[in-house]
């Protein structure tokens, strides 16, 4: 066998997504309606979502079908491939065995097409015909245009403005998958129109978008909104990641002491983490998660664990989670799919039972470390990637250090094909480093709703 690349054939792709609802020691706390401050019913997101993604974003059902003409799609590029990364284990002469599961192999180059193909099979399949949501640089958006194409559904992208105007190419790629692509905050929703009168070179944030996007679904019967992370359901289709992995470690004959992920919303953090997670639980084996976030939008790390809401416009129900405030703007860093205010509820409360462990790394070592991992592997990282690759060799030099043999996991959740701008500014010494001030976070704090 091949002892660096770790691949599975076709009929090992699950058929079932892994629910870690099922399996947690504690409840998720009931996420809030945003008047009544009552727990929503699955009424009340009727509106906004398929009924078959509200239902599974309250299961507690362990295993989760996919359905067939899902896996069919999912089939075109996965199962994705593991790797040992012995070139990058020999750079950094450390005794720990690092692998990294390659999700950057997918039509839009990193992990979303696996929960964008399901929401629009369901969407279509309930015989919706439009569908809107946000993006920021330009991933989630590109992901969500393709499985709408797929599908033959209409797919409606507001995406922040500053990524719209700098970061012309993955609105190409959505604009060739026939979607059309808004920049936000617009004219074309209540929200957008009430910021842009306060605020005229407002340069957008995913919060704006998410406002619009939802605006747009509540208000047309035809279309519904898809997010791209944070709600359970986006992290239970993305455990194919972690049921794939779990596999090829088995093929590798080896068991990781450490999974490291970057986490934006906490989407590919979670589809590599909770399948091990759920083993341990039940019994299995220990396992550390790791949790890397930016230093400049630090969530996890700093972010009080509260309800608050997951837009600007404060149009969505409450849900309680490591949160820096809903009126959040982060500064201009390049990692555009790291600067989300809030982080998925499931992984939130899993950092708040002790049942992981969360990190903040400033970019400048982000991209020493995206550059030291290129040179030895070859592979271009997304630069939210590189959050995660960062954390991987603090472990790895920590092994070094104490002399262990530790098996560490990370997740290579993109390319960075399309953002190879950041590199370009990275190697001109343009980027710096940016604290998230310690005010602001007091601010953010005094800002929440009260429950
Ligand atoms: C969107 C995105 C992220 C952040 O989202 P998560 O839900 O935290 O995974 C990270 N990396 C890449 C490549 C992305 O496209």
């Amino acid at each position: 066998m091949n002892p660096v690349k770790f691949l599975l054939s076709d009929e090992a792709l699950p058929t079932q997504w892994y629910n870690l609802q099922a399996d947690l020691p504690e409840a998720l706390p009931p996420v809030l309606h945003p008047g009544t401050k009552e727990p929503i019913t699955p009424d009340d997101l009727a509106p906004l979502f398929a009924q078959a993604l509200i239902e599974q974003e309250v299961s507690t059902e362990r295993w989760i079908d996919i359905p067939e003409p899902v896996r069919e799609i999912l089939l075109q590029w996965r199962c994705t491939p593991l790797y040992r990364a012995r070139r990058l284990e020999k750079a950094l002469d450390t005794p720990a065995k690092i692998y990294y599961k390659w999700e950057g192999t997918s039509p839009s180059g990193s992990h979303k097409p696996n929960t964008a193909v399901p929401q629009a099979y369901y969407n279509r399949a309930e015989g919706i015909r439009k569908i809107s949501t946000e993006t920021g640089a330009g991933q989630w958006g590109s992901s969500l245009a393709m499985a709408c194409s797929v599908f033959g559904l209409e797919c409606l992208v507001y995406m922040v403005k500053v990524s719209y105007n700098q970061k012309p190419y993955r609105r190409a790629l959505m604009e060739t998958f026939g979607a059309t692509c808004i920049a936000s905050p617009s004219d074309t929703t209540e929200s957008g129109r009430r910021i842009l009168k306060d605020d005229p070179d407002c340069t957008g944030s995913l919060g704006i978008a998410i406002s619009e996007a939802v605006e747009i679904a509540a208000k047309n019967e035809d279309t519904r909104y898809c997010l791209g992370s944070v709600l359970n359901h986006v992290l239970l289709h993305q455990t194919v990641i972690g049921l794939e992995c779990q596999k090829q470690m088995e093929m590798a004959d080896d068991y990781p002491d450490v999974i490291v992920g970057c986490t934006g919303g906490g989407s590919n953090y979670a589809g590599i983490c909770f399948p091990f997670l759920g083993e341990k639980l039940r019994g299995g084996r220990g396992v550390r998660l790791l949790a890397v976030e930016p230093a400049a939008c630090p969530t996890l790390t700093k972010g009080p664990l509260a309800y608050d809401f997951g837009d600007t416009a404060h149009l969505t129900p409450l849900v309680k989670m490591h949160t820096l405030g809903s009126g959040f703007v982060p500064a201009g860093f390049h990692s555009g799919g790291l600067r989300y205010h809030g982080m998925a509820p499931l992984v939130s409360h899993v950092l708040d039972l002790g049942l992981s462990e969360a990190r903040a790394i400033n970019q400048l070592e982000c991209f020493a470390s995206g550059v030291t991992f290129a040179k030895a592997e070859g592979i271009i990282p997304a630069p939210e990637a590189t959050h995660a690759i960062a954390g991987a060799i603090q472990e790895a030099n920590r092994c070094k250090e104490e002399g262990r043999t530790e098996t560490i996991l990370f997740n290579l959740c993109g390319h960075g094909h399309f953002d190879m701008q950041a590199y370009i500014d990275y190697h001109a010494g343009k980027l710096r480093d940016y604290d998230y001030p310690q005010e602001e976070i007091a601010m953010a704090l005094a800002g929440l709703p009260k429950v």
